[in-house]
């Protein structure tokens, strides 16, 4: 089935969408996005992803196309048009398209550039890697300084999870100055005891929508919680490790560099948070 995608106000078949070669997004990688992940039929955090896209677009000083509240009918609408009952919602927001390149940017009154698409995973609540846990290598990251704003630079993400394929594993964490930052697509974390370690929020990483959810059931869940930057050391020496993402929920880490974490398979607390995280956010979804 072809998929019914969203561009600037228009539903469209997939093969039918278009953006301009001058697209700013294209040219310039100066583009905002989020993904939305959908459990039976619903969207997942909603609210949260909106919030975030709105202090990514304030950062870049970049025009929101539409309110929050239109965003949500578009999701809403792209979830009915192509029967979505698992998977992820792709939006993205650029600065438009000027009528050439140059730097500096357009006239502010230049539309911006929006497009939505849709992709259906069915399984992915229930997925089979949970069960086995994830290998990561740790790569240096080597991103420009403003990570907390989502932006389409994904080039070196990208280039990460080639040399994580490379190695034979699924993915990489990243490290600056000694401390593990996040992974390539997700926050990164550790357990020792009964006390979770994440780095803490700044223009390091991403500010993980999944990642507010699940320290908030993990302090609910009476563990501690510790909001700092780790070595790979200590992840090494860790009872479990695991990553968040809106599209992974929370997915156990089994192997840092070729070392086993802890007993080599997903740990009782990356699992149970995982449990609760899918409960609880199912039962508020929209
Ligand atoms: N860090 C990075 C670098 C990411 O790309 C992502 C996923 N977009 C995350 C963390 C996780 O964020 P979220 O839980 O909002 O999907």
């Amino acid at each position: 089935m072809s998929r019914t995608v969203y561009v600037n106000g228009e539903y469209l078949p997939e093969a039918e969408a278009k953006v301009s070669i001058f697209d700013r997004g294209f040219l310039f990688a100066d583009g905002v996005y989020e993904v939305t992940s959908v459990l039976n039929g619903k969207l997942i955090d909603f609210a949260g992803h909106a919030k975030r896209l709105e202090r990514s677009l304030s950062e870049l000083d970049m025009a929101a196309p539409c309110t929050m509240d239109e965003l949500l009918d578009v999701h809403r609408e792209l979830v009915a048009l192509n029967q979505i009952d698992e998977g992820m919602i792709y939006l993205q927001i650029t600065r438009g398209a000027a009528t050439d390149r140059d730097f500096v940017f357009p006239p502010a009154d230049t539309p911006p550039t929006i497009v939505l698409f849709t992709q259906s995973k069915p399984g992915l609540a229930d997925n089979p890697v949970a069960k086995r846990g994830i290998k990561v290598i740790t790569i240096e990251d080597q991103r420009w300084g403003r990570r907390d704003i989502k932006t389409v630079q994904l080039l070196y993400p990208s280039l990460g999870k080639m040399m994580a394929k490379a190695a034979g594993v699924d993915d990489a964490w990243m490290v600056e100055d000694g401390a593990i930052t996040e992974g390539t697509s997700n926050n990164a974390y550790i357990v020792k005891g009964n006390t979770i370690i994440t780095r803490n929020l700044g223009n390091e990483i991403l500010h993980g929508i999944t990642r507010a959810a699940v320290l908030r059931f993990a302090t609910e869940a009476q563990l501690k919680v510790e909001e700092r930057p780790f070595t790979l050391e200590e992840a090494l020496a860790a009872d479990e490790a695991f990553i968040t993402s809106a599209s992974a929920f929370v997915m156990p880490v089994v192997e840092i560099d070729g070392t086993a974490i802890g007993a080599g398979k997903p740990g009782p607390i990356a699992t149970r948070l995982r449990e609760i995280y899918l409960e609880e956010s199912m039962k508020v979804a929209v």
